[in-house]
């Protein structure tokens, strides 16, 4: 038999006590094929940290594909449990999941091919990257895609920070921080040439836009998380049935250096009468001219909303660090979760 078809074989993964099923291939796994196949699988970060995707392995065999993913645990293995992210399917499985219908996806995910254009700093370690895709990828203001670069084991995810435009949808931008010593960021800072193809899989992500939402919305972003709060300002802006709507824009640095997004923001038609920004520095410095605010995000938004939060539709995007402060201050102030939307980054 021809190697190409033994390579490319699907399976058959059944879901235990739901009557539904779906089609693996031995390319893909078990998450992605699900929401390819609109099953809504559970899960947020794609990436094998959270741990949101797990599944037991009733019948059949599945590879993991990061054996060493922070999600999995010694105790899962045991138990049979594994990242519905990180298996790929040797045969046909039948596996023990509760479908979630939060998780049906609005645009079912797929694979294309992305050549990269450009890039264009933001800040001293933020820079912008954009990909002109093979065929369209329809997405909503918040998602993210994941990105398989050169020389990188896995994928990593990263939030669009564009809109769909009209009937366009073949351009990705992505925000993108340099990490130390992170292989993905790195690849796409030091070896990625113009032209250069690589594949793209989205839409992902459950913090998107909720357009039929009409009150007013806080985006809250720091550091990395910029991307997905740039790209839910200007899904509002762009959207006739959202004109009335308020959003407050606070973003959270380390230094003033690190600030970053107004210009961004300025350049929308309703930015000084629905939208605002602010920002906030942890670290002012001696040398620096600083003249916003000093703090955590969180404090801030604390301090300029208080009880005014719960009447917000709130998304927030960043470091784990700051996601948690976040979530802890909107628990200490009775916001329901059900306004509040992230994807937490890892
Ligand atoms: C939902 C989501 C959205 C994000 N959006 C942005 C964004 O807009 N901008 C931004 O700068 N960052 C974003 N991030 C963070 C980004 O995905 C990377 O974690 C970050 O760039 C560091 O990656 P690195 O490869 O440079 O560092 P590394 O330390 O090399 O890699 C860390 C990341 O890669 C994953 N990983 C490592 N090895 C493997 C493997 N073998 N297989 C699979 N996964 C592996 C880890 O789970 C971790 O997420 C996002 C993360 C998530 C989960």
């Amino acid at each position: 038999m021809n190697e190409t078809l033994v390579n490319n074989q699907n399976h058959r993964i059944t879901l235990a006590d739901t009557g539904q099923s779906f089609e693996c291939g031995n390319d893909d796994v078990l998450l992605r094929s699900a929401l390819r196949n609109n099953v809504a699988f559970p899960y947020e970060c794609n990436v094998g940290a959270c741990g949101n995707c797990k599944f037991e392995l009733i019948e059949g065999e599945v590879d993991a594909k990061w054996p060493e993913a922070p999600g999995w645990t010694a105790k899962d293995r045991e138990r049979r449990r594994y990242l519905g992210c990180q298996s790929v399917p040797r045969g046909d499985c039948t596996i023990k999941l509760r479908p979630n219908p939060h998780y049906a996806p609005i645009h079912q995910p797929k694979r294309v091919t992305g050549t990269f254009m450009s890039r264009r700093p933001v800040t001293h370690d933020i820079a912008e990257f954009r990909f002109e895709l093979s065929d369209d990828m329809w997405f909503e203001p918040g998602q993210y895609a994941l990105l398989t670069l050169p020389g990188v084991s896995g994928q990593r995810a990263y939030s669009m920070s564009n809109i769909v435009q009209g009937s366009h949808a073949k351009v990705l931008d992505f925000q993108v921080r340099r990490v130390p010593d992170g292989q993905g960021s790195n690849a796409l800072f030091g070896t990625l040439a113009a032209g250069q193809q690589i594949e793209i899989d989205g839409p992902y992500g459950m913090a998107y836009l909720r357009r039929n939402v009409k009150r007013d919305i806080l985006c809250l972003a720091g550091g990395s998380g910029l991307a997905p709060m740039i790209s839910i300002a200007r899904g509002v802006a762009a959207d006739p049935g959202m004109q009335g709507v308020k959003l407050n824009f606070l973003y959270g640095g380390r230094t003033p250096r690190d600030v970053c997004g107004r210009d961004m923001l300025e350049v929308l038609e309703n930015f000084g009468k629905h939208l605002h920004f602010d920002a906030a520095v942890s670290h002012a410095g001696d040398g620096e001219q600083w003249g916003g605010h000093t703090g955590f995000v969180h404090e801030l938004a604390e301090s300029m909303f208080g009880d005014r939060l719960r009447d917000m539709e709130i998304y927030f995007a960043g470091p784990p660090a700051m996601g948690q402060a976040i979530q802890k201050m909107l628990l200490a102030r009775n916001v329901s979760f059900g306004q509040v939307h992230f994807d937490q980054f890892y």
